[in-house]
Protein backbone atom coordinates (compact mmCIF):
# COMPACT_ATOMS: atom_id res chain seq x y z
CA UNK A 1 0.00 0.00 0.00
CA UNK A 2 1.35 3.36 -0.28
CA UNK A 3 -1.25 5.94 -1.89
CA UNK A 4 -2.46 8.33 0.72
CA UNK A 5 -6.08 9.53 -0.05
CA UNK A 6 -8.92 10.59 2.16
CA UNK A 7 -7.05 10.12 5.15
CA UNK A 8 -5.81 6.83 5.15
CA UNK A 9 -3.29 4.46 3.04
CA UNK A 10 -4.90 2.66 -0.20
CA UNK A 11 -3.29 0.34 -2.75
CA UNK A 12 -3.56 1.67 -6.19
CA UNK A 13 -6.15 1.05 -8.38
CA UNK A 14 -4.19 0.56 -11.42
CA UNK A 15 -2.63 -2.60 -10.29
CA UNK A 16 0.81 -1.56 -10.98
CA UNK A 17 4.08 -1.73 -8.70
CA UNK A 18 7.31 -0.28 -8.09
CA UNK A 19 10.33 -0.29 -5.50
CA UNK A 20 12.46 2.84 -4.06
CA UNK A 21 15.92 2.33 -3.76
CA UNK A 22 18.72 3.42 -1.30
CA UNK A 23 21.25 5.12 -3.94
CA UNK A 24 24.22 4.26 -1.53
CA UNK A 25 24.08 0.52 -2.39
CA UNK A 26 21.14 0.13 -4.68
CA UNK A 27 19.30 -2.40 -2.17
CA UNK A 28 15.72 -2.58 -2.48
CA UNK A 29 14.14 -0.30 0.57
CA UNK A 30 10.26 -0.56 0.06
CA UNK A 31 7.95 -1.50 -2.42
CA UNK A 32 5.24 0.85 -3.68
CA UNK A 33 1.89 1.13 -5.77
CA UNK A 34 2.59 3.42 -9.03
CA UNK A 35 -0.56 5.51 -9.23
CA UNK A 36 -2.57 6.12 -12.86
CA UNK A 37 -5.37 8.14 -13.89
CA UNK A 38 -8.30 6.40 -11.52
CA UNK A 39 -6.09 6.75 -8.57
CA UNK A 40 -5.40 10.64 -9.50
CA UNK A 41 -9.06 11.03 -9.96
CA UNK A 42 -9.43 9.29 -6.06
CA UNK A 43 -7.62 11.90 -5.14
CA UNK A 44 -8.46 14.82 -6.84
CA UNK A 45 -12.14 13.81 -5.57
CA UNK A 46 -11.17 13.43 -1.73
CA UNK A 47 -9.44 16.96 -2.20
CA UNK A 48 -12.33 18.55 -3.90
CA UNK A 49 -14.93 17.10 -1.14
CA UNK A 50 -13.01 18.30 1.63
CA UNK A 51 -12.29 21.82 0.72
CA UNK A 52 -15.21 23.25 1.07
CA UNK A 53 -15.01 22.78 5.20
CA UNK A 54 -11.34 23.16 5.47
CA UNK A 55 -11.82 26.35 3.63
CA UNK A 56 -14.26 27.49 5.79
CA UNK A 57 -12.45 26.60 9.34
CA UNK A 58 -11.31 29.30 11.28
CA UNK A 59 -7.65 30.22 10.57
CA UNK A 60 -6.93 29.40 14.67
CA UNK A 61 -8.28 26.03 13.93
CA UNK A 62 -6.13 24.89 10.74
CA UNK A 63 -3.28 26.70 13.15
CA UNK A 64 -3.74 24.58 15.71
CA UNK A 65 -3.37 20.97 13.94
CA UNK A 66 -0.12 22.43 12.27
CA UNK A 67 0.96 23.12 15.65
CA UNK A 68 0.31 19.71 16.61
CA UNK A 69 1.87 19.02 13.71
CA UNK A 70 5.13 20.35 14.31
CA UNK A 71 5.18 18.96 17.50
CA UNK A 72 4.95 15.20 16.14
CA UNK A 73 7.29 15.98 13.53
CA UNK A 74 9.82 17.07 16.29
CA UNK A 75 9.45 13.94 17.73
CA UNK A 76 9.17 11.76 15.05
CA UNK A 77 12.69 12.68 13.62
CA UNK A 78 14.81 10.36 14.01
CA UNK A 79 12.66 8.55 12.13
CA UNK A 80 12.16 10.95 9.33
CA UNK A 81 15.99 11.19 9.48
CA UNK A 82 16.47 7.91 8.69
CA UNK A 83 14.21 7.34 6.05
CA UNK A 84 15.08 10.40 4.15
CA UNK A 85 18.77 9.27 4.22
CA UNK A 86 17.76 5.72 2.98
CA UNK A 87 15.76 6.97 0.44
CA UNK A 88 17.59 10.02 -1.30
CA UNK A 89 21.57 8.75 -0.07
CA UNK A 90 21.76 11.88 2.13
CA UNK A 91 24.31 11.96 4.80
CA UNK A 92 22.45 11.03 7.95
CA UNK A 93 23.99 14.24 9.28
CA UNK A 94 22.47 16.24 6.52
CA UNK A 95 19.49 14.43 7.16
CA UNK A 96 19.47 15.12 10.93
CA UNK A 97 20.70 18.83 10.94
CA UNK A 98 19.13 20.77 7.03
CA UNK A 99 16.65 18.49 6.21
CA UNK A 100 14.24 17.84 9.15
CA UNK A 101 14.59 20.55 11.39
CA UNK A 102 14.03 23.07 8.05
CA UNK A 103 11.10 21.24 7.64
CA UNK A 104 9.92 21.38 11.69
CA UNK A 105 10.83 24.96 11.22
CA UNK A 106 8.37 25.47 8.16
CA UNK A 107 5.19 23.76 9.74
CA UNK A 108 5.87 25.91 12.98
CA UNK A 109 6.10 28.95 10.69
CA UNK A 110 2.81 28.09 8.75
CA UNK A 111 0.80 27.34 12.08
CA UNK A 112 1.70 31.09 12.44
CA UNK A 113 0.83 32.21 9.46
CA UNK A 114 -2.19 30.53 9.13
CA UNK A 115 -3.72 33.11 11.13
CA UNK A 116 -2.22 36.42 9.14
CA UNK A 117 -3.54 36.23 5.97
CA UNK A 118 -3.67 39.87 5.38
CA UNK A 119 -4.73 42.92 2.73
CA UNK A 120 -5.20 46.00 2.11
CA UNK A 121 -7.12 47.98 4.65
CA UNK A 122 -10.78 48.23 4.48
CA UNK A 123 -11.66 52.18 3.40
CA UNK A 124 -13.91 54.48 1.35
CA UNK A 125 -11.67 55.13 -2.01
CA UNK A 126 -14.57 56.29 -3.21
CA UNK A 127 -16.75 58.58 -1.93
CA UNK A 128 -19.98 56.75 -2.11
CA UNK A 129 -18.02 52.86 -1.66
CA UNK A 130 -16.37 51.66 1.22
CA UNK A 131 -13.77 48.56 -0.20
CA UNK A 132 -12.21 45.63 1.07
CA UNK A 133 -10.07 42.59 0.45
CA UNK A 134 -11.16 38.69 0.69
CA UNK A 135 -8.16 37.08 0.64
CA UNK A 136 -9.41 33.49 -0.52
CA UNK A 137 -7.94 30.06 -1.01
CA UNK A 138 -7.79 28.76 -4.47
CA UNK A 139 -9.41 25.30 -4.60
CA UNK A 140 -7.74 21.69 -5.40
CA UNK A 141 -4.29 22.23 -5.40
CA UNK A 142 -2.35 19.66 -7.29
CA UNK A 143 1.47 19.35 -6.71
CA UNK A 144 4.58 17.50 -8.01
CA UNK A 145 7.85 17.43 -6.59
CA UNK A 146 11.56 16.52 -7.33
CA UNK A 147 13.94 13.96 -5.34
CA UNK A 148 16.64 16.32 -3.95
CA UNK A 149 14.58 17.33 -0.91
CA UNK A 150 12.12 15.01 -0.70
CA UNK A 151 10.42 15.92 2.56
CA UNK A 152 11.40 19.63 2.30
CA UNK A 153 9.99 20.23 -1.60
CA UNK A 154 6.74 18.30 -0.37
CA UNK A 155 6.27 20.70 3.18
CA UNK A 156 7.11 24.04 0.93
CA UNK A 157 4.23 22.72 -1.53
CA UNK A 158 1.67 21.44 1.50
CA UNK A 159 2.22 23.93 3.89
CA UNK A 160 0.99 27.25 2.39
CA UNK A 161 -1.75 25.80 0.48
CA UNK A 162 -3.24 24.13 3.24
CA UNK A 163 -2.68 27.18 5.53
CA UNK A 164 -4.25 29.16 3.66
CA UNK A 165 -7.70 26.67 3.29
CA UNK A 166 -7.15 25.17 0.11
CA UNK A 167 -6.77 20.94 -0.30
CA UNK A 168 -4.09 19.48 -1.98
CA UNK A 169 -2.93 16.11 -4.19
CA UNK A 170 0.49 15.87 -3.99
CA UNK A 171 2.71 13.60 -6.30
CA UNK A 172 6.05 13.43 -5.13
CA UNK A 173 8.95 11.80 -7.61
CA UNK A 174 9.02 7.93 -7.74
CA UNK A 175 12.67 7.65 -6.35
CA UNK A 176 11.64 9.35 -3.41
CA UNK A 177 7.72 9.03 -2.24
CA UNK A 178 8.77 7.68 1.47
CA UNK A 179 8.92 10.93 3.72
CA UNK A 180 5.74 12.97 1.91
CA UNK A 181 3.86 9.70 2.74
CA UNK A 182 4.86 9.45 6.09
CA UNK A 183 4.63 12.85 6.75
CA UNK A 184 0.69 12.60 5.49
CA UNK A 185 -0.17 10.16 7.82
CA UNK A 186 1.32 12.61 10.93
CA UNK A 187 -0.67 15.32 9.59
CA UNK A 188 -3.73 13.01 9.75
CA UNK A 189 -2.78 12.21 12.90
CA UNK A 190 -2.33 15.80 13.96
CA UNK A 191 -6.10 16.82 13.01
CA UNK A 192 -5.79 17.30 9.57
CA UNK A 193 -8.87 16.29 7.50
CA UNK A 194 -9.29 13.57 5.48
CA UNK A 195 -8.96 14.84 2.16
CA UNK A 196 -6.84 18.05 3.08
CA UNK A 197 -3.58 16.23 1.76
CA UNK A 198 -3.48 13.49 -0.51
CA UNK A 199 -0.52 11.76 -1.41
CA UNK A 200 0.16 9.71 -4.84
CA UNK A 201 2.82 7.64 -5.64
CA UNK A 202 3.77 7.52 -9.21
CA UNK A 203 5.75 8.10 -12.02
CA UNK A 204 5.91 11.54 -13.84
CA UNK A 205 4.60 10.19 -17.36
CA UNK A 206 1.58 8.01 -15.53
CA UNK A 207 0.61 9.86 -12.74
CA UNK A 208 2.11 13.59 -12.98
CA UNK A 209 0.89 14.43 -16.05
CA UNK A 210 -2.82 13.48 -15.71
CA UNK A 211 -2.74 15.17 -12.18
CA UNK A 212 -1.54 18.75 -14.15
CA UNK A 213 -4.49 17.90 -16.41
CA UNK A 214 -7.20 17.62 -14.10
CA UNK A 215 -10.19 19.32 -14.94
CA UNK A 216 -10.99 19.39 -11.18
CA UNK A 217 -7.65 20.67 -10.12
CA UNK A 218 -7.56 24.29 -9.68
CA UNK A 219 -3.78 25.29 -9.55
CA UNK A 220 -0.58 23.48 -10.12
CA UNK A 221 2.54 23.97 -8.04
CA UNK A 222 5.66 22.07 -9.45
CA UNK A 223 9.12 21.70 -8.02
CA UNK A 224 11.63 20.15 -10.93
CA UNK A 225 13.49 20.68 -13.97
CA UNK A 226 12.86 23.23 -16.55
CA UNK A 227 12.19 21.13 -19.15
CA UNK A 228 8.98 19.67 -17.18
CA UNK A 229 8.29 22.44 -16.09
CA UNK A 230 7.63 23.86 -19.78
CA UNK A 231 5.13 20.99 -20.14
CA UNK A 232 3.35 21.76 -17.25
CA UNK A 233 2.81 25.20 -18.65
CA UNK A 234 0.99 24.13 -21.42
CA UNK A 235 -0.87 21.33 -19.55
CA UNK A 236 -2.31 24.44 -17.24
CA UNK A 237 -3.23 26.04 -20.61
CA UNK A 238 -5.56 23.91 -21.36
CA UNK A 239 -8.25 24.88 -18.16
CA UNK A 240 -6.30 28.16 -17.14
CA UNK A 241 -5.16 26.99 -14.07
CA UNK A 242 -2.82 28.59 -11.74
CA UNK A 243 0.75 27.97 -12.00
CA UNK A 244 3.51 28.15 -9.96
CA UNK A 245 7.12 26.75 -10.57
CA UNK A 246 10.29 26.41 -9.02
CA UNK A 247 12.62 25.46 -11.65
CA UNK A 248 16.24 24.62 -12.33
CA UNK A 249 19.23 26.99 -11.53
CA UNK A 250 23.11 27.53 -12.54
CA UNK A 251 23.90 29.83 -9.87
CA UNK A 252 26.92 32.22 -9.93
CA UNK A 253 29.31 32.45 -6.96
CA UNK A 254 31.51 35.96 -7.67
CA UNK A 255 34.39 36.49 -5.72
CA UNK A 256 35.83 39.89 -6.11
CA UNK A 257 39.46 41.18 -5.58
CA UNK A 258 38.80 42.12 -2.14
CA UNK A 259 37.12 38.87 -0.51
CA UNK A 260 38.52 37.17 2.09
CA UNK A 261 39.19 34.67 0.55
CA UNK A 262 39.34 31.87 3.13
CA UNK A 263 35.28 32.71 3.58
CA UNK A 264 35.19 32.25 -0.16
CA UNK A 265 37.20 29.00 -0.17
CA UNK A 266 35.23 27.01 2.43
CA UNK A 267 31.36 28.77 0.95
CA UNK A 268 32.37 27.56 -2.46
CA UNK A 269 33.20 23.79 -1.14
CA UNK A 270 30.28 23.60 1.39
CA UNK A 271 27.65 25.85 -1.31
CA UNK A 272 28.58 23.08 -4.36
CA UNK A 273 28.53 19.90 -2.24
CA UNK A 274 25.76 20.09 -0.15
CA UNK A 275 23.09 17.22 -0.87
CA UNK A 276 26.20 15.58 -3.84
CA UNK A 277 25.49 19.09 -5.48
CA UNK A 278 22.09 18.17 -6.15
CA UNK A 279 20.24 21.46 -4.95
CA UNK A 280 19.33 24.23 -7.37
CA UNK A 281 20.54 27.09 -5.09
CA UNK A 282 23.66 25.12 -5.36
CA UNK A 283 27.18 27.36 -6.01
CA UNK A 284 28.07 26.13 -9.87
CA UNK A 285 29.65 28.68 -11.30
CA UNK A 286 32.88 30.24 -9.67
CA UNK A 287 33.28 33.42 -11.34
CA UNK A 288 36.13 35.19 -9.29
CA UNK A 289 39.10 37.75 -9.98
CA UNK A 290 42.25 36.94 -11.83
CA UNK A 291 44.54 38.03 -9.09
CA UNK A 292 42.58 35.61 -6.66
CA UNK A 293 41.78 32.69 -9.43
CA UNK A 294 44.55 30.08 -9.02
CA UNK A 295 44.96 30.93 -5.16
CA UNK A 296 41.13 30.28 -4.64
CA UNK A 297 41.22 27.36 -7.37
CA UNK A 298 44.10 25.56 -5.12
CA UNK A 299 42.09 25.94 -2.03
CA UNK A 300 38.85 24.47 -3.50
CA UNK A 301 40.76 21.65 -4.65
CA UNK A 302 42.63 20.53 -1.14
CA UNK A 303 39.05 21.14 0.49
CA UNK A 304 37.76 18.82 -2.21
CA UNK A 305 40.24 16.26 -1.12
CA UNK A 306 39.09 16.30 2.37
CA UNK A 307 35.63 15.68 1.93
CA UNK A 308 34.89 12.04 2.90
CA UNK A 309 32.37 10.10 0.56
CA UNK A 310 30.79 7.07 2.37
CA UNK A 311 27.74 5.07 3.25
CA UNK A 312 25.21 7.41 4.28
CA UNK A 313 24.49 6.24 7.87
CA UNK A 314 27.78 6.88 9.18
CA UNK A 315 28.08 9.90 11.22
CA UNK A 316 31.52 10.98 9.77
CA UNK A 317 30.17 10.79 6.15
CA UNK A 318 30.41 13.94 4.88
CA UNK A 319 29.58 12.99 1.06
CA UNK A 320 26.54 10.68 -0.26
CA UNK A 321 26.05 9.68 -3.52
CA UNK A 322 23.65 11.38 -6.12
CA UNK A 323 20.22 10.27 -6.96
CA UNK A 324 21.08 6.91 -9.29
CA UNK A 325 23.23 5.23 -11.34
CA UNK A 326 21.49 7.17 -14.72
CA UNK A 327 21.85 10.15 -12.75
CA UNK A 328 25.49 9.58 -12.01
CA UNK A 329 26.07 8.37 -15.44
CA UNK A 330 25.32 11.86 -17.11
CA UNK A 331 27.22 14.09 -14.61
CA UNK A 332 30.36 11.17 -15.82
CA UNK A 333 29.96 12.30 -19.31
CA UNK A 334 29.17 15.49 -18.56
CA UNK A 335 32.52 15.74 -16.94
CA UNK A 336 34.40 13.61 -19.71
CA UNK A 337 33.14 15.72 -21.98
CA UNK A 338 34.36 18.92 -20.71
CA UNK A 339 38.04 17.57 -20.80
CA UNK A 340 38.27 18.01 -24.04
CA UNK A 341 38.03 22.29 -23.54
CA UNK A 342 38.47 22.60 -19.31
CA UNK A 343 41.11 21.28 -16.78
CA UNK A 344 40.02 18.67 -14.53
CA UNK A 345 41.81 20.39 -11.72
CA UNK A 346 40.49 17.19 -8.73
CA UNK A 347 37.94 14.49 -9.16
CA UNK A 348 36.70 13.74 -12.12
CA UNK A 349 35.68 9.82 -11.40
CA UNK A 350 33.54 7.61 -10.33
CA UNK A 351 34.87 5.99 -7.11
CA UNK A 352 35.17 2.03 -6.85
CA UNK A 353 36.38 -0.03 -3.56
CA UNK A 354 33.32 -0.09 -1.26
CA UNK A 355 31.36 2.44 -2.75
CA UNK A 356 30.79 0.90 -6.20
CA UNK A 357 27.69 -0.53 -5.50
CA UNK A 358 26.19 3.02 -4.99
CA UNK A 359 25.73 6.19 -7.36
CA UNK A 360 28.82 7.98 -5.92
CA UNK A 361 30.56 10.67 -7.87
CA UNK A 362 33.69 12.52 -6.78
CA UNK A 363 33.58 15.63 -5.91
CA UNK A 364 35.21 17.53 -9.00
CA UNK A 365 36.40 20.65 -9.80
CA UNK A 366 36.46 22.20 -13.42
CA UNK A 367 38.64 25.35 -14.28
CA UNK A 368 38.67 27.63 -17.48
CA UNK A 369 35.89 26.08 -19.13
CA UNK A 370 34.52 28.69 -22.00
CA UNK A 371 31.46 31.03 -21.07
CA UNK A 372 29.68 29.02 -24.02
CA UNK A 373 30.52 25.54 -22.94
CA UNK A 374 28.10 23.40 -21.54
CA UNK A 375 29.50 22.84 -17.83
CA UNK A 376 28.77 26.64 -17.95
CA UNK A 377 25.55 26.42 -19.68
CA UNK A 378 23.92 23.48 -18.39
CA UNK A 379 23.17 22.48 -15.47
CA UNK A 380 25.16 19.20 -13.91
CA UNK A 381 22.74 18.97 -10.61
CA UNK A 382 25.63 16.89 -9.35
CA UNK A 383 29.05 17.35 -6.65
CA UNK A 384 30.79 19.50 -9.30
CA UNK A 385 32.39 23.07 -9.42
CA UNK A 386 33.16 25.31 -12.40
CA UNK A 387 35.63 27.89 -11.92
CA UNK A 388 36.51 30.96 -14.72
CA UNK A 389 38.11 34.15 -14.47
CA UNK A 390 36.87 37.94 -14.43
CA UNK A 391 38.93 41.38 -14.50
CA UNK A 392 36.85 44.10 -13.98
CA UNK A 393 33.57 44.04 -11.69
CA UNK A 394 30.86 44.63 -15.03
CA UNK A 395 32.48 41.51 -16.77
CA UNK A 396 31.69 39.55 -13.14
CA UNK A 397 28.00 41.15 -12.82
CA UNK A 398 27.46 40.26 -17.18
CA UNK A 399 29.16 36.15 -16.61
CA UNK A 400 26.65 36.12 -13.41
CA UNK A 401 23.62 36.49 -15.61
CA UNK A 402 25.38 34.52 -18.64
CA UNK A 403 22.50 32.15 -17.88
CA UNK A 404 18.81 31.23 -18.73
CA UNK A 405 18.22 30.44 -15.02
CA UNK A 406 17.69 33.11 -12.22
CA UNK A 407 17.28 31.27 -9.07
CA UNK A 408 20.17 32.54 -6.68
CA UNK A 409 23.45 33.45 -6.76
CA UNK A 410 26.38 35.38 -4.48
CA UNK A 411 28.72 37.69 -3.79
CA UNK A 412 31.60 37.65 -2.38
CA UNK A 413 33.41 40.90 -1.21
CA UNK A 414 34.18 43.44 1.55
CA UNK A 415 33.29 46.41 0.01
CA UNK A 416 29.89 47.21 1.18
CA UNK A 417 29.34 49.06 -2.30
CA UNK A 418 29.96 46.55 -4.81
CA UNK A 419 28.20 44.23 -2.39
CA UNK A 420 25.07 46.45 -2.85
CA UNK A 421 25.79 46.90 -6.71
CA UNK A 422 26.10 43.27 -7.51
CA UNK A 423 22.96 42.20 -5.28
CA UNK A 424 21.05 45.10 -7.49
CA UNK A 425 22.23 43.87 -10.79
CA UNK A 426 22.06 40.12 -10.73
CA UNK A 427 18.94 38.63 -11.66
CA UNK A 428 17.94 35.51 -9.39
CA UNK A 429 15.59 35.21 -6.84
CA UNK A 430 18.11 35.58 -4.26
CA UNK A 431 21.62 37.36 -3.67
CA UNK A 432 23.60 36.39 -1.14
CA UNK A 433 26.66 38.24 0.03
CA UNK A 434 29.74 36.06 1.61
CA UNK A 435 27.55 33.04 2.03
CA UNK A 436 25.65 30.73 -0.12
CA UNK A 437 23.10 28.46 0.87
CA UNK A 438 21.40 29.42 4.06
CA UNK A 439 17.22 29.11 3.73
CA UNK A 440 14.81 30.60 6.14
CA UNK A 441 10.99 30.21 7.00
CA UNK A 442 10.57 33.64 6.86
CA UNK A 443 12.22 34.40 3.54
CA UNK A 444 11.04 33.57 0.33
CA UNK A 445 12.41 31.19 -2.45
CA UNK A 446 11.37 31.45 -5.93
CA UNK A 447 13.52 32.56 -8.95
CA UNK A 448 13.66 34.79 -11.81
CA UNK A 449 13.91 33.72 -15.80
CA UNK A 450 13.56 30.01 -16.60
CA UNK A 451 14.02 29.49 -12.86
CA UNK A 452 10.08 29.62 -13.06
CA UNK A 453 8.11 31.84 -11.00
CA UNK A 454 6.17 31.91 -7.86
CA UNK A 455 7.33 31.86 -4.20
CA UNK A 456 8.43 29.09 -1.51
CA UNK A 457 8.29 29.52 2.08
CA UNK A 458 7.00 33.02 3.98
CA UNK A 459 4.31 34.76 3.96
CA UNK A 460 4.79 35.91 0.30
CA UNK A 461 3.60 32.24 -0.95
CA UNK A 462 0.23 32.91 -0.17
CA UNK A 463 -0.08 35.31 -3.13
CA UNK A 464 0.63 31.83 -5.09
CA UNK A 465 -1.94 29.85 -3.22
CA UNK A 466 -4.96 32.61 -2.34
CA UNK A 467 -7.14 34.71 -4.43
CA UNK A 468 -7.47 38.56 -3.74
CA UNK A 469 -11.22 39.29 -4.18
CA UNK A 470 -12.63 42.89 -3.75
CA UNK A 471 -15.70 43.49 -2.68
CA UNK A 472 -17.38 46.66 -2.60
CA UNK A 473 -20.20 47.92 -0.60
CA UNK A 474 -22.24 51.13 -1.87
CA UNK A 475 -22.81 53.28 0.85
CA UNK A 476 -25.36 55.67 -0.90
CA UNK A 477 -28.37 53.61 -0.12
CA UNK A 478 -30.24 55.06 -3.01
CA UNK A 479 -31.77 53.61 -6.19
CA UNK A 480 -30.40 57.19 -8.30
CA UNK A 481 -26.87 56.57 -8.28
CA UNK A 482 -24.83 59.21 -9.31
CA UNK A 483 -22.66 57.19 -12.20
CA UNK A 484 -25.88 55.89 -13.69
CA UNK A 485 -25.66 59.38 -15.61
CA UNK A 486 -23.05 57.66 -18.08
CA UNK A 487 -25.74 55.46 -19.01
CA UNK A 488 -29.52 56.51 -18.63
CA UNK A 489 -30.97 59.66 -16.51
CA UNK A 490 -33.89 59.30 -14.28
CA UNK A 491 -36.99 60.93 -14.84
CA UNK A 492 -37.66 64.28 -13.73
CA UNK A 493 -40.01 63.83 -10.26
CA UNK A 494 -41.43 67.24 -9.84
P1 LIG B 1 12.10 16.49 -13.04
O1 LIG B 1 11.60 17.74 -13.67
O2 LIG B 1 12.58 15.41 -13.91
O3 LIG B 1 10.97 15.84 -12.11
C1 LIG B 1 10.29 16.60 -11.12
C2 LIG B 1 8.95 15.96 -10.84
O4 LIG B 1 8.17 16.03 -12.03
C3 LIG B 1 9.04 14.49 -10.45
O5 LIG B 1 8.04 14.23 -9.46
C4 LIG B 1 8.71 13.79 -11.74
O6 LIG B 1 8.15 12.51 -11.53
C5 LIG B 1 7.69 14.72 -12.35
N1 LIG B 1 7.53 14.62 -13.79
C6 LIG B 1 8.43 14.21 -14.72
N2 LIG B 1 7.89 14.26 -15.96
C7 LIG B 1 6.61 14.70 -15.81
C8 LIG B 1 5.54 14.98 -16.71
N3 LIG B 1 5.65 14.81 -18.02
N4 LIG B 1 4.38 15.44 -16.21
C9 LIG B 1 4.24 15.62 -14.90
N5 LIG B 1 5.20 15.38 -13.99
C10 LIG B 1 6.39 14.94 -14.43
O7 LIG B 1 13.19 16.98 -11.99
P2 LIG B 1 14.03 16.09 -10.99
O8 LIG B 1 13.16 15.25 -10.14
O9 LIG B 1 15.07 15.46 -11.81
O10 LIG B 1 14.65 17.21 -10.01
C11 LIG B 1 15.74 17.93 -10.35
C12 LIG B 1 15.36 19.26 -10.98
O11 LIG B 1 14.53 20.01 -10.09
C13 LIG B 1 16.56 20.14 -11.26
O12 LIG B 1 16.41 20.76 -12.52
C14 LIG B 1 16.49 21.17 -10.14
O13 LIG B 1 17.15 22.37 -10.44
C15 LIG B 1 15.03 21.34 -9.95
N6 LIG B 1 14.73 21.82 -8.60
C16 LIG B 1 14.31 23.11 -8.44
C17 LIG B 1 14.07 23.63 -7.17
C18 LIG B 1 13.58 25.03 -6.99
O14 LIG B 1 13.14 25.35 -5.88
N7 LIG B 1 13.62 25.89 -7.99
C19 LIG B 1 14.28 22.82 -5.96
C20 LIG B 1 14.70 21.47 -6.25
C21 LIG B 1 14.92 21.00 -7.53
P3 LIG B 1 9.03 11.16 -11.52
O15 LIG B 1 10.41 11.52 -11.08
O16 LIG B 1 8.32 10.31 -10.55
O17 LIG B 1 8.96 10.65 -12.92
Amino acid sequence: MSQFIDGKRCEAISGRTGVVRDPSNGEVIAEITLAGPEDVDKAVQAARAAFPSWSNAAPVDRSNVLTTLARLLGEHAEEFAQLESRQAGKPIRLAREFDIPGTVDNVAFFAGAARNLEGKASAEYSADHTSSIRREPIGVVGSISPWNYPLQMAAWKILPAIAAGNTIVLKPSELTPLTSLLFAELADEAGVPAGVINVLTGSGAECGAVLLRHPQVDMVSFTGSTRVGRTVLEAAATSAKRVHLELGGKAPFVVFDDADLEAAIHGAVAGSLINSGQDCTAATRAIVHRSRYADFVQGVADLFGQVKLGPTAEESTDLGPVISPTHRDRIAAMVDRSRSYARIVTGGAIPGGDLAAGSYYQPTLIADAGKTSEVIKEEIFGPVLCAMPFDDDDEAITLANDTPYGLAASAWTRDVYRALKATKQIRAGCVWVNDHIPIISEMPHGGMKESGFGKDMSGYSFEEYTVVKHVMFDLTGTAAKGWHRTIFTYPQVD
